[in-house]
C-alpha cells in the first residue's frame, strides 16, 4: 500500500517508517525537522520504496506520494512538554490547521486516516486508569494547554471529517513511550534520567516524584499503531495505546540508576508545570479486546534497550 507519513522523521515515526518498509508497503514520510531529525530515518533514504520530503504540513501539500495513496498516519506535532513550550504556536497551528490539511488529503485520496492524539486529552485525570470513554480534565488556559487543547481540537476535527466527508479515520491516544532515537535533549524523564544516569549526575526529579506515569517501548506502540491503522470497521473509533504497568518517578528513577550500573543520587527540583498530571495509566481494554494488541516488552527489558542506544550516543 502506498502510505504518507507526517512526522515520519521523528521519534515514533522513523520506528514507524521502518516497520511498514518492513511490512512491504512504499512510504512517503512529510516532516519539516522541527523537533524530529533526519539523522532518524538516515538508514532508509536510499531505500527504494522510501521517499523523504522536508515539508511543514500546515502548508498544503502537492509534492510526490499522493498517487494512489492507501494511508495516512498524522504523528506530526512536538510532543514532549519542553517541546512544545518551546514550539507552543508551532504546536497549535500543526494540531489545527495540519490536521485539517492531512484529513483533505485522506478525504481526496479516499485512503484511511489515523491520528495520534495523545494522554494529554485526559489533562490531570480524575478517572483512573484512563478508559476511551473519560472527557478529561484539562486545564484551557495552562501551560500545557497549548499542547492539550490543540490535541483535542485536532480530535474534534478528524470527528467532523467523518460526519461531514466520510473519511475512513480513526484516533489512537499515546501514552509515555520510550526507546532509542527519542532525542537526548528533548526534556522528557526517559532521556533525562538515562543521560543523567550515565553521565552520573543527579536525577532532576520534579516535585516529590509520586507522580505516576505508565511507559510503553516504541516498537509495541508501532505495532499497536499499525493494528489500528489497517483494522477494518474502525471508522470513528478511539483506541488508548500505552502499557499499562504504572510506576512512580521516585521508582523510575532507582530503576534507571539501577539498570545502567550509575552510582548518581536525586536531585529534587520543583515541578516544570503546576498542572504536571498526578497519574496516568492506560486502559487498553478496548484495543486488546478489539484488534488483540497488547504491549510485549517489559519496563526493564524495554530500559536495557534504551540504556544501551544512549550509551552508544553519548560515546559518539
Ligand atoms: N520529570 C521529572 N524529571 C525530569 C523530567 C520529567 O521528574 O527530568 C517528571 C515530570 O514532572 C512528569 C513525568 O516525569 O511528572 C513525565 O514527564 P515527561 O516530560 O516525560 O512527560 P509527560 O508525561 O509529563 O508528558
Amino acid at each position: 500500500m502506498n502510505v504518507l507519513i507526517s512526522g515520519g522523521a521523528g521519534f515514533i515515526g522513523s520506528h514507524l517508517c521502518d516497520a511498514l518498509i518492513e511490512g512491504g508497503h512504499s512510504v512517503t514520510c512529510l516532516d519539516n525537522c522541527l523537533t524530529g531529525s533526519e539523522k532518524n530515518i538516515a538508514h532508509l533514504v536510499s531505500h527504494p520504496r522510501f521517499r523523504f520530503v522536508r515539508h511543514d504540513v500546515t502548508e498544503p501539500y502537492e509534492g510526490p506520494g499522493l498517487d494512489d495513496l492507501g494511508a495516512v498516519f498524522h504523528l506530526a506535532s512536538p510532543a514532549s512538554p519542553v517541546g512544545y513550550r518551546t514550539y507552543s504556536i508551532e504546536t497549535m497551528l500543526v494540531n489545527s490547521v495540519g490536521t485539517m490539511k492531512m484529513l483533505e488529503i485522506a478525504t481526496a485520496a479516499k485512503a484511511r486516516f489515523l491520528i495520534t492524539s495523545t494522554s494529554e486529552v485526559y489533562g490531570d485525570p480524575l478517572v483512573h486508569p484512563q478508559t476511551e470513554e473519560y472527557w478529561g480534565n484539562v486545564n484551557p488556559i495552562g501551560l500545557r494547554s497549548c499542547y492539550d487543547e490543540s490535541k483535542r481540537f485536532a480530535e474534534a476535527a478528524v470527528m467532523e471529517w467523518i460526519r461531514k466527508h466520510g473519511v475512513d479515520a480513526r484516533i489512537v491516544r499515546i501514552f509515555n513511550t520510550y526507546g532509542p532515537r527519542n532525542q537526548l535533549d528533548d526534556g522528557r524523564v526517559v532521556p533525562n534520567f538515562i543521560t543523567q544516569a550515565l553521565r552520573g549526575e543527579p536525577l532532576t526529579i520534579y516535585g516529590d516524584g509520586s507522580q505516576t506515569r505508565s511507559f510503553a517501548y516504541v516498537s509495541d506502540l508501532v505495532a499497536g499503531l499499525q493494528a489500528v491503522m489497517f483494522g477494518d470497521g474502525l471508522q470513528g473509533e478511539v483506541f488508548n495505546l500505552g502499557n499499562p504497568g504504572e510506576f512512580t518517578i521516585l521508582e523510575f528513577a532507582r530503576l534507571v540508576i539501577e539498570l545502567s550500573g550509575s552510582s548518581s543520587t536525586l536531585d529534587y527540583r520543583a515541578l516544570l508545570f503546576a498542572d504536571d498530571p498526578a497519574r496516568r495509566r492506560p486502559d487498553i481494554t478496548k484495543v486488546n479486546t478489539r484488534l488483540g494488541w497488547e504491549p510485549k516488552i517489559p519496563l526493564r527489558e524495554g530500559l536495557v534497550k534504551t540504556i544501551a542506544w544512549y550509551r552508544e550516543q553519548l560515546a559518539g
